[in-house]
Formats: C-alpha cells, sequence, structure tokens
C-alpha cells in the first residue's frame, strides 16, 4: 500500500526541484558524503534532511538564516544526547567523544556535571538492557541518501541491521509515558508524536527501501532522563507514515523555494530569532494580549 502511494508521489513530482538543487553551486560538498562530512552546513546545502525540514516548518526565517550562517551548535541536551549515542556506536567513538567534549562534560571541580550524570545512568540502565542488547545488532551510524519528491535526502542511522530490513533509533527523553501539549493540534501527544520523529522515520525508511529494494522496519529505543531511567521499545505498527510523507511532498517545494531565494521566508513571530529581530510597529490593546 505504502510502495504504490509512495510511486503514484514519486510521479507526480516536481522536478523542476532537482535541476535547482544542481545549479546550486556556492557551497558544493568537496567529496561524497560520509562520517566526517554528514554535518557540515555544505552538507545541509546539499541535502535535505529530517533535521532541517522540522526546521523549516518550525521557522523559515530562523532555518534559513542558521543555514546561511551556521554556527556549531553547543546546546547541553544536544552534547548529552550525543554522549549516550557514541556509547553505543562503539568504544573508540566514545572515547573520542569525550575528549572532544571534556570542557563541555566537566565542571570546574573536575568532575562530571549533573547533566553527564544523569545521561551515565541512562548508559547504565540501557547497557543491562538484555533484549535491547541481543536486538541493537548491525551497522553503527549508517549513513543513508536518497530521493524524496525530486530532492535528494541524507539521514544518520543510530543501528542499521539491512538483512533483517531493521533499524533502531536511539531516543532520550524526559519522559517515556508522559503526554505533552501541542498548542497546533490542541492535544496531548506521546514524545514521538509530538517531537516529529515518525516523520525521521518515514524518510529513513524511504531512503532505506530506495537503497535496498526490501521493506524496512523502524523501532525506537526509548531511554527517559529520569532519576530511574524508563526504558521501552516502540515499533510503529498500525502507523502510518503516507501522513508524513504527504506533509513532506506538500511543503517541500515552498522550502526549496525560500532556501534558493524565490520565496520569501514566513516568520513565526515567537521563536529567538524572530525576537531577536523584530521590528514592531503597531500598539496592541491590553484587552488583546
Ligand atoms: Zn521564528
Amino acid at each position: 500500500m505504502q510502495q504504490t502511494m509512495l510511486e503514484n508521489l514519486k510521479q507526480s513530482q516536481n522536478l523542476k526541484l532537482l535541476s535547482q538543487l544542481s545549479k546550486m553551486t556556492q557551497k558544493k560538498l568537496k567529496e561524497p558524503l560520509n562520517s566526517q562530512n554528514y554535518y557540515d552546513n555544505a552538507a545541509d546545502w546539499r541535502y535535505m534532511s529530517p533535521t532541517l525540514f522540522k526546521r523549516f516548518m518550525a521557522c523559515e526565517f530562523s532555518a534559513l538564516h542558521a543555514l546561511e550562517n551556521p554556527v556549531e551548535n553547543d546546546a547541553e541536551a544536544l552534547i548529552v544526547g550525543n554522549f549516550v549515542h557514541s556509547y553505543f556506536e562503539s568504544k573508540e567513538a566514545h572515547e573520542a567523544f569525550i575528549d572532544a567534549h571534556s570542557s563541555s562534560i566537566n565542571g570546574k571541580n573536575g568532575k562530571p556535571k549533573a547533566a553527564y550524570v544523569k545521561a551515565q545512568k541512562m548508559i547504565n540502565r540501557l547497557d543491562s538492557w538484555h533484549a535491547f542488547k541481543a536486538a541493537y545488532q548491525g551497522e553503527k551510524e549508517a549513513i543513508v541518501t536518497g530521493n524524496l519528491f525530486g530532492v535528494d535526502w541524507k539521514g544518520k542511522i543510530d543501528c542499521l541491521n539491512v538483512e533483517a530490513g531493521l533499524f533502531f533509533d536511539i531516543k532520550t527523553t524526559r519522559s517515556i509515558q508522559d503526554h505533552i501539549w501541542n498548542e497546533e493540534t490542541r492535544t496531548k501527544e506521546n514524545f514521538i508524536i509530538r517531537y516529529n520523529y515518525t516523520l525521521q522515520m518515514a524518510a529513513y525508511k524511504t531512503m532505506l527501501e530506495q537503497m535496498y529494494g526490501h521493506e524496512f522496519t523502524p523501532v525506537v529505543i526509548a531511554v527517559s532522563k529520569e532519576d530511574h531511567p524508563d526504558i521501552q521499545m516502540i515499533s510503529f505498527d498500525g502507523y502510518d507514515f503516507d501522513q508524513d510523507l504527504q506533509l513532506i511532498k506538500d511543503n517541500q517545494e515552498h522550502i526549496m523555494n525560500v532556501i534558493y531565494g524565490k520565496a520569501e521566508p514566513f516568520k513565526c513571530g515567537h521563536c529567538d530569532y524572530c525576537k531577536d529581530t523584530k521590528q514592531p510597529t503597531d500598539v496592541i490593546s491590553v484587552l488583546d494580549l
């Protein structure tokens, strides 16, 4: 069913986007996509990705600014997440990560900061989870590429088992069970839905199926940031990825036009960059505030 839908969407895709991409000459990737250049700004100009797409969906104005003026993202939540990920990649990767980030990990007293003490607890909990250790087999940090509705996409998969048609993604979250309010849908949603991880899974699944010609099933390995970390494997059984692919199809052309200066970026009005740059000229009544 999904395959047919995808084929139909592909046939109706706007191929003009591809030629726009190939004309993009300012920031070219010097080598094919690899683990060294995956997060480079040039790779973001060359490939769409779930992260970049979600950033543009949230605020085009801010996403475009970040793409044009890249700065290293040193947010603690990101580094903590990568600290956990690197452990399950390999011993060497984890040691290299700690070496590279020792000033972020350790406090002035030389001991790990609270966030990393917590992250170590999460690692220990996952490490002693028998079913996870048995299931989490395959290539770690596997880079995938594919074409979604005329645009080249990239992805990095935590653990890929091509033969079994399985791929795993470790997600660290405040709580696995709690539902989080979504102002847009006016409902409470679980963390997978709320943070649009379904779109990431749909994109990865599509790219993998293009690369290998058989079906792939995503599995999320969730671990909570609670004092006593909770753990759960989460499948997408019964979930329809067509809605995520449709969201990409419906919005991608406009986003590509924004990236290539052919359309004005939409300002969300409430993100950090919108607040930093706004110049309000209107006056609003206290009753409307
Ligand atoms: Zn904004």
